[in-house]
């Protein structure tokens, strides 16, 4: 970490690059550097987090609307709709008591 810059020897932070010319001053600057640096970092890595999770959700929201646009659209042509996970009272109808 000693270095010697312009005929002086001295610690350049390998942080932020900031030059010290004795021991105590760069120890004490290193700590508080390295801390900002770890809390940044921590930062930026939370704020990705939650853009990702945003853009997850305007998906989410953008298949709906797909989903509702074809559903109407559906409904329109042939009167009704229902879902692949639940048979509607019509379907039922159809099926079983004709
Ligand atoms: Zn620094």
């Amino acid at each position: 970490m000693e270095q010697v810059k312009n005929g002086n020897e001295g610690y350049n932070c390998p942080i932020c690059g900031k030059w010290f010319a004795d021991v105590d001053s760069f120890a004490k600057h290193f700590e508080f550097c390295n801390a900002r640096r770890v809390k940044e970092n921590r930062e930026a890595e939370e704020k990705k987090k939650q853009e990702q999770k945003e853009a997850r959700l305007d998906e989410v929201h953008a298949a709906y609307e797909k989903a509702n646009a074809l559903r109407d659209a559906y409904i329109k042509d042939y009167g009704y709709y229902y879902s692949q996970s639940g048979t509607s009272l019509a379907e039922f109808l159809d099926r079983f008591l004709r």
